[in-house]
């Protein structure tokens, strides 16, 4: 796929006139990557249009940034895609919400509400987990087997066959409870049939959710729009969840999920274990989507970001595999140093939706700033390791007395580094283009 879209690029780059029917080939091209990446059938029409429209034939004529300003465009048009125009419900914490979540069986349901679940429970919250689903032998014991792990409470019933009846249970009890986050799981089958939806719209009907997620696998195909048309006509999807993206699917579904649920993609599966699960990042997709690896603009903020003499040592560690607390240090010293975040780091895989969400830009400096000053009592010896259970009980303890902070802080430095190092762990192995070899978005 990706190889396929250089090519129509690198095409497109040397042919000396560019015409009508140049760029129609390329965009054909790239449009059969697209399909393959099952991006739906008439968004890959639309967006060809859209090209055609925005990409002015005598700029690409005259420029030698043919192949910057074609990448570009249809960069942000599938950006664009992505995008439903407002934000979905966001839970607070402290105040109750029930989220519910459908989609159809085996697309990983019960898996996500977990993950989910342990995601906000990390972050201080109360969840709990309300197991709706009746209609699969052994859904209940799933459900209390992952709660179970995660330490969070749950409601079921071996018995009971009313999935209604279980989910007004439950939802009250945790209310009672004061937890924060009710989920209520439901059940799926194979086929998206009568019977499901009925059944969605009662549950919903019954337990009021905040907010309906939609949840999708993200190697179902071109099946993707019906089958998310499908459920929003029933209950009120407000959000959608992609799962299985640590598979071959490149996920293009996903943009068929939005159209068709007019709401925003907030998480993905990773794995199949709790905490593969990441908040949902359209750069990283997108560029994943046409096949130019999460790496293609990371490469471009290195050199733009990472000062000349630290670049080379930056790349070498990193394609070592080998990310290290004083190499996240030395980021977050670039950071601070670059003026306003988030802007110029939007790019970097894990720095964006996670370290800095939007709006927050002063509460991320500030963080940034205090996981710094954990770090400075720290040995180098543990700056320099590689191993993440180097940092044992009586060392976190140290660093929280030395730094004068609370070891619940310095916990949360700890399972930052290892987010970031997960993510740009995938940069082992890679091959360091030089200055100027680089994708040019
Ligand atoms: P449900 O029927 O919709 O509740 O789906 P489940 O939660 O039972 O998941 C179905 C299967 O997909 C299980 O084997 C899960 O372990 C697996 N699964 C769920 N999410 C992911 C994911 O993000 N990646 C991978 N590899 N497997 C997943
Ligand atoms: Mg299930």
């Amino acid at each position: 796929l990706g190889g396929s879209i250089s090519r129509a690029l690198q095409q497109m780059s040397n042919a000396t006139i560019i015409d009508e029917k140049v760029l129609s080939e390329c965009l054909n091209e790239i449009s059969r990557a697209l399909l393959q990446a099952d991006v739906q059938f008439k968004m890959v029409r639309d967006m060809q249009a859209n090209i055609k429209r925005i990409v002015n034939l005598d700029d690409l004529a005259a420029g030698h940034n043919k192949r910057r300003i074609i990448q570009q465009a249809i960069f942000n048009e599938l950006c664009k895609m992505l995008d439903p125009g407002k934000p979905s419900f966001i839970p607070k914490k402290g105040k109750t919400s029930v989220i519910m979540f459908v989609g159809l069986q085996g697309s990983g349901k019960t898996t996500t509400c977990t993950k989910y679940a342990y995601y906000h429970q990390k972050k201080g919250w109360k969840p709990a987990l309300v197991c709706a689903d009746t209609f699969r032998a052994g859904a209940f014991d799933q459900l209390k087997q992952n709660a179970t792990k995660a330490k969070i409470p749950f409601y079921g019933s071996y018995t009971e066959s009313d999935p209604v009846k279980i989910a007004i249970e439950g939802v009250e009890r945790f209310k009672k409870e004061n937890c924060d986050l009710i989920i209520v799981d439901t059940s799926g089958r194979h086929k998206q049939e009568a019977a499901l939806f009925e059944e969605m719209r009662q549950v919903s009907e019954a337990t009021k959710p905040n907010l309906v997620i939609f949840v999708m696998d993200s190697s179902i195909g071109q099946a993707a729009f019906d089958q998310a048309q499908a459920f929003k006509q029933s209950v009120a999807v407000g959000a959608v969840i992609v799962t299985k993206m640590d598979g071959h699917a490149k996920g293009g579904g996903a943009l068929s999920a939005v159209a068709a649920t007019k709401s925003p993609v907030i998480f993905i599966g990773t794995g199949e274990h709790i905490d593969e699960f990441e908040v949902f990042d359209v750069k990283p997709f997108v560029s994943r989507l046409l096949g130019m690896g999460d790496w293609s603009g990371f490469m471009d903020k290195i050199h733009e970001v990472v000062p000349t003499d630290q670049q080379p040592e930056l790349l070498q560690k990193l394609s070592e595999g080998s990310f290290t607390l004083r190499l996240m240090y030395e980021q977050f010293q670039n950071i601070l140093k670059m003026g306003p975040i988030g802007q110029v780091f939007s790019m970097l895989p894990g720095f964006s939706a996670e370290l800095m969400p939007k709006g927050h830009e002063k509460e991320s400096q500030a963080k940034i700033k205090r996981y710094m000053t954990m770090m400075d009592s720290m040995t180098n010896a543990e700056l320099d390791s590689t191993n993440p259970k180097l940092m044992n009980e009586s060392r976190v303890i140290r660093i929280a007395r030395g730094s004068g902070r609370p070891v619940r802080d310095v916990m949360d430095m700890l399972e930052e580094y290892k987010r970031l190092a997960k993510i740009w762990s995938k940069m082992k192995g890679l091959k360091i283009p030089k200055k100027g070899e680089m994708s040019a978005l």
